[in-house]
This record gives C-alpha cells, structure tokens and sequence, in this order.
C-alpha cells in the first residue's frame, strides 16, 4: 500500500545497434520487403555493418530474398545467433515458423515475437537494423514504435491511388506515435522496355512525390519496374548485390540515407 508505481519501461533498443530504421508499407506486395533486403545489401557494400530484421509475421520474404533457410541456432537456449547473406546480419520470424503454415497469432504473441527477436538476437555492433514490418498499421509497428528507439521510419508505395491512400495511413501512424518519417520511396514507378527502352508507367508515376510534397516527407526515391530485382529477389541475391543502373539506385538511396 502506498508504494511506488511500477516505472513504465522506456523504449530500448539492443545494446551495440546504433540506429534502427522501420521500412513500412500501407499495403502489401508494394516492394517493401523488396526495398528492405536491397538497401540492406547496397548498405553492407558501402562497409557499414547492417542487420535485417524480418518481422513481417504474416509473409516473412526475407528467407528467400537473402537466400538463407536454416533455423537459427540458440546455443544456450536463451540468445539466438543470427544468420549471414550477403554481409548482412540476418533473422527473420520465417525461420522460426512452419512455412506452409497461415499464421493465426493474437497482439501479444505478435508484440512477444517481435521483443525475442529484438531482445534475444546476438545482433552484435552494427550501424543500421533494418526492420522490415508487416504492411498496414497494427500491433507489429504500434509495439515497435512504443518500445524500441526507433531512428526513423521510411515508408514504401507504389505510385497507384489505392497504394498511396494507404501509405498516407501510414505515414498518419508513425506521426502519431512521435516516430520521424526518413521518407517515401515510389517502387515500381515505370517500366523501361529492355527491348525498345520505351517508357511506360504501369502503376501510374509521379504520385508518391506528389504525396511526399503534400505531406511534407522527403521522396528517397523512385525505383522502376524491373524485370532483374524481381528474379533476383526470387533467386536469394538482391539485385543491389551486382552493378545494374537498379544497384546503383539503392546505392544511391543507402548513400543518401546514412552519411
Ligand atoms: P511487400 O514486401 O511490400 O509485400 P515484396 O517486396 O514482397 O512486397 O514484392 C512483391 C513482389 O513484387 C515480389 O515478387 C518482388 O520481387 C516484386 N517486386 C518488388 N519490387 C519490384 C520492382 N521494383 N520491380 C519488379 N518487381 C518488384
């Protein structure tokens, strides 16, 4: 009776990581995790130590776009050794779950997922986390903005109306939660015939800078339909691994987000 309150836990952030950067979408199957496994690959060519968090419970992509599939090992039962493709740091939520099986978890086993793999990660020194959230707005990126030290959040759309509407959504979320918008990424902006380099804008193209314009959040980028990023992420190496013009325009994005 009488005693002091319990102290509300502050946000943390695992010890040795200097900065963590949410990517996040309004909607799914925009590139997001696409994005994320790319930036993480141009940031590790650039000599920063980067790690890739896969928290998109519902399709963890990561796996197969950085080409690793072997459980994580947890030698003491308590912290868990992440996994390395590419000179990044790896975990994905998908390594610990049944592929072929839906995930049917409520808020807490969700927020508890995400905590262990921040938490219980033997993530090391590194420069930059990437997390690669779930699309939409929900438990996942409530509990991480709430209880992590986040740097900052990009946000990834396709130039197409109902995208964009859902990206604004987005955007209205982390504002609320008081986390920093880095800024907005167009993905699948045009595509550039390999056969005729005739330009066309299948999603529609210029919206995202529009949106970035209105809302007041830097436009990082515009990433065109590619034919090579789709094989390449299919195929367990991002294409910013290699030296195509989309290499360098994720070098370009990594150089422009950490300098
Ligand atoms: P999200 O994480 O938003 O659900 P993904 O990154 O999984 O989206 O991308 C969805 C699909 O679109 C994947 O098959 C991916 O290879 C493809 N994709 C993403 N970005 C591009 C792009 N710029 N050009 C071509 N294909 C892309």
């Amino acid at each position: 009776i009488g005693g002091h309150p319990t102290p509300q836990a502050g946000p943390t952030k695992p010890s040795g990581v200097d900065r963590i950067l949410a990517i996040a979408s309004g909607k799914g199957g925009v590139g997001k995790s696409t994005v994320s496994s790319n930036l993480a690959v141009a940031l590790a060519r650039q000599g920063r130590r980067v790690g890739l968090l896969d928290a998109d419970i519902y399709g963890p992509s990561q796996p197969r776009m950085m080409g690793v599939s072997q459980r994580p090992a947890s030698p003491d039962g308590k912290t868990i050794t992440p996994l390395h493709a590419h000179g990044v740091t790896m975990m994905s939520i998908g390594l610990m779950l049944d592929p072929d099986k839906a995930v049917v978890w409520r808020g807490p086993m969700l927020m508890g997922a995400l905590q262990q793999m921040l938490g219980q990660v033997a993530w090391g020194e590194l420069d930059v986390l990437l997390v690669d959230l779930p699309p939409g707005t929900g438990d996942v990126q409530l509990t991480l903005c709430q209880r992590t030290q986040l740097t900052g959040a990009i946000v990834v759309s396709t130039p197409q109306d109902v995208a964009l509407l859902d990206a604004r959504k987005a955007i209205d979320m982390f504002n609320t939660l008081k986390t920093p918008v880095l800024g907005l990424i167009e993905n699948m902006s045009v595509f550039c015939c390999p056969k005729c380099g005739h330009e066309t804008p299948i999603f529609g193209h210029g919206g995202v800078k529009a949106e970035a314009e209105k809302m007041g959040v830097p436009l990082l980028a515009e990433l065109p339909i590619d034919l090579e990023t789709r094989l390449a992420g299919d195929g367990g190496t991002p294409i910013a691994a290699g030296e195509t013009a989309a290499a360098q325009s994720y070098a370009a994005l990594a150089r422009r987000l950490i300098d």
